[in-house]
């Protein structure tokens, strides 16, 4: 008979005490925590949670391969099932219905794992298809019931189709090969178009990084929009233009775009003449470069910006590759510091999970200090709220940026 914590027989028991961050709602569970596995459940089985003297904790997904062993999927006793994902989905999509209906763009992180109480489970909505990555075992065996729940979802969303993006390098540590494809509806036969503050974006669904267009950056993109009158503007690591076609939609004197990938700086090209405005071309510079070797060559040929942008990919996955990657982000921001005019801004960000909001404002203090300048933060940034960080979560929090004035 099937049990009412809907783990058919599978059970987790903790070590003594390691039931303390579950209690404080903390949704993973290290094999290090772990005394016995019962019930012999397969990866991505649903398995209930027990502190050392029986007391039950969760429901869980159970990755045999993960150090992170077992995932909460919820903190009471219930079956995991089709219904329960189609709930947890339509539950985020609604906290999504509001961005959606004003003017300000047709595109949407439906599901930010973890805060939105899917473990291993990302979806982005662009237009009017949704690109799902599934992460952990969890969400690999959910698959079906994931792509029917966001292919079936209520009006407001038109979700006409379902893409899988699942090729990100941490499905390896699951135990669990790259996979991509189409999972619900006909395939695309046109571009996809994301609309953000009156500009557009094609999406690269299949080919681009990650989902294919970083949703998360959209209220920076407005920021900078909203200072870059008039100014000289550099955008380091640009992948396609989001913040280098912000600029010059808010009439930068001049923008000039540094990336490492041919493929997406064609993509920044091809999204400046989407958006049909001459004049971008000729106040527009590409250069496909290395951003730290491209930075040396400005300084040594003196060239000076009023705005620079630095958004790199993410260089500390986890907290053991903090120090290496706090030299990489540490030597970017000294560049910058030295490449601004008096007076100039500074946007500058970390999307390494590794890297915490205190040492990151560490680390732009000690590249300002070492730069000869004074600068004072004028405001910190964050991932747009459809990318929310649960409170029990704090992981969830992986983009902070910071926008440092450097004295006239
Ligand atoms: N700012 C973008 C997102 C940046 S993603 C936006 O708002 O949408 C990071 C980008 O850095 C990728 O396009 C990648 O190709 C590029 N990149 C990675 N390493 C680089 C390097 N050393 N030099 C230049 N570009 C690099």
């Amino acid at each position: 008979m099937r049990r009412n914590s809907g783990a058919a027989g599978a059970f987790l028991t903790l070590k003594p005490g390691r039931e303390k961050s579950l209690k404080r709602r903390h949704p993973w569970v290290f094999a290090g925590a772990i005394a016995r596995v019962e019930g012999n459940p397969a990866s991505g089985d649903t398995v209930e949670l027990r502190s050392s003297d029986g007391e039950f904790l969760a429901v869980a997904a159970f990755s045999p391969e993960s150090q992170i062993r077992a995932r909460v999927w919820d903190w009471k006793p219930r079956d995991i099932d089709a219904a329960f994902f189609g709930q947890r989905i339509a539950q985020a999509a609604r906290a999504r219905e509001r961005l959606l209906c004003g003017n300000v763009t047709n595109s949407a992180r439906l599901i930010h794992g973890e805060s939105d109480g899917l473990p291993g489970v990302i979806a982005d909505l662009f237009d009017d298809t949704v690109v799902v990555q599934l992460l952990a075992a969890g969400a690999e065996r959910w698959r079906d019931a994931i792509a029917d729940a966001l292919g079936g979802l209520p009006a407001p969303f038109k979700v006409a189709r379902v893409y899988e993006r699942s090729d990100a390098d941490v499905r390896a540590l699951e135990g669990l090969p790259p996979k991509s494809g189409w999972l619900r509806g006909p395939p695309l036969t046109r571009p996809l178009i994301v609309r953000e503050h009156g500009l557009q974006f094609k999406a690269e669904i299949e080919s681009g990084h990650k989902t294919g267009y970083y949703l998360d950056q959209r209220d920076n993109h407005l920021f900078l929009k909203d200072i870059s009158a008039d100014k000289s503007v550099l955008d380091c690591f640009c992948y396609s233009g989001g913040f280098a076609l912000h600029a010059l939609a808010g009439g930068a004197r001049s923008v000039t775009a540094i990336d490492s990938s041919g493929p997406a700086l064609a993509a920044a090209r091809a999204n400046a003449e989407l958006n049909n405005l001459p004049e971008y071309a000729s106040k527009a510079e590409w250069i496909e470069a290395d951003v730290f070797q491209q930075l040396r060559k400005f300084r040594d040929q003196a060239r000076r910006f009023d705005i620079i942008v630095l958004d790199p990919p993410k260089l500390a996955p986890t907290a053991a590759h903090a120090e290496k990657a706090a030299r990489a982000y540490k030597d970017a921001n000294l560049l910058a510091f030295k490449l601004l005019n008096p007076g100039g801004v500074l946007m500058t960000y970390s999307c390494s999970g590794g890297v915490s909001p205190d040492l990151f404002q560490k680390i732009v203090a000690g590249a300002a200090l070492d730069a000869g300048v004074s600068a004072r933060i004028a405001a910190w940034q964050h991932a747009a709220a459809d990318h929310p960080v649960a409170l029990n979560f704090p992981e969830g929090e992986y983009l902070k940026g910071l926008v440092c004035h450097v004295a006239a």
